[in-house]
């Protein structure tokens, strides 16, 4: 269950190169067991960054790949793992219908929120202005500095895309002090020293929930950065690649 030659797999729910799958499916056990979930099948995906929705009925025996479920079956556990990217969950209470979505940078270029809302509408009746939605934990703009492809991708899609970036500067003093030692460090481009521009990745999902017709009040936000926390959550970037992967689960009892 714990590893204890790095401080990086406690109850890790994800199969990743950090774990064995053993260790995974003791912890999504326990993980289970600790909702009241135990009866439920869990539901997972091959996560691959797409914009892929995927409507499950049954819990499948190898994970489909994609980064979105849909249900409308009782006893079906919806789970998305994330270790920095954004986990969502949305519940149409009218319609008994549920969904989980795994937004990174890619996904969210993707629109895979939007248009999660989207099916639900079109499959399931959905009313964007009933729907209630979960943002969990996961990189905040506080730390998520991206390049520059990252940057142009978002400006060719999204007309709001500049509220979504800000430039920040490296504050640590001693490189302030002398920037020279620190010149070498890092490939062209890369450079710590520059402005560096973040990414909101809650704000750009929230953006996509508000255009799907959510209601502001619907949507709820944990609002806080796995990198900032990494004693509490995993973080890809903040334990530089050697991480678990945390679960973020919905469904209809
Ligand atoms: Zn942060």
């Amino acid at each position: 269950m714990f590893r204890t030659d790095r401080a990086t797999g406690e109850l890790n729910l994800g199969a990743s190169k950090s774990d064995t799958a053993a260790n995974v499916a003791r912890n999504r056990r326990l993980f289970l067991t600790e909702l009241d979930t135990a009866r439920m099948k869990l539901a997972t995906l091959r996560q691959i960054h797409s914009g892929v929705v995927r409507e499950v009925s049954a819990a499948q025996k190898e994970p489909l790949r994609g980064d979105g479920l849909i249900t409308q079956h009782a006893g079906l556990l919806l789970g998305i793992q994330t270790a920095d990217c954004v986990p969502i969950l949305l519940i149409d209470p009218d319609n008994r219908t549920v969904a989980a979505f795994h937004a990174g940078w890619r996904g969210t270029v993707k629109r895979i929120v939007e248009r999660g809302v989207g099916l639900m509408r079109m499959r399931y009746g959905s009313r964007p202005e009933e729907l209630l939605a979960a943002i969990g934990p996961c990189i905040g703009a506080c730390c998520y500095s991206v390049g520059e492809e990252v940057v142009s991708e978002f400006h060719s899609q999204f007309c709001y895309s500049a509220e979504l970036f800000r430039e920040v500067y490296d504050l640590d003093p001693v490189k302030q002090k002398y920037p020279m030692l620190f010149l070498t460090a890092r490939a062209p481009g890369h450079s710590n020293l520059g402005p560096q521009t973040h990414l909101d990745l809650v704000e750009a999902n929230r953006r996509q929930l508000l255009d799907a017709g959510l209601k502001k009040r619907n949507i709820w936000s944990s609002g806080e950065c796995t990198a900032c926390n990494p004693e509490k959550y995993f973080s890809h970037r903040g334990e530089h690649g050697f991480t678990g992967r945390m679960m973020a689960v919905v469904g209809i009892r």
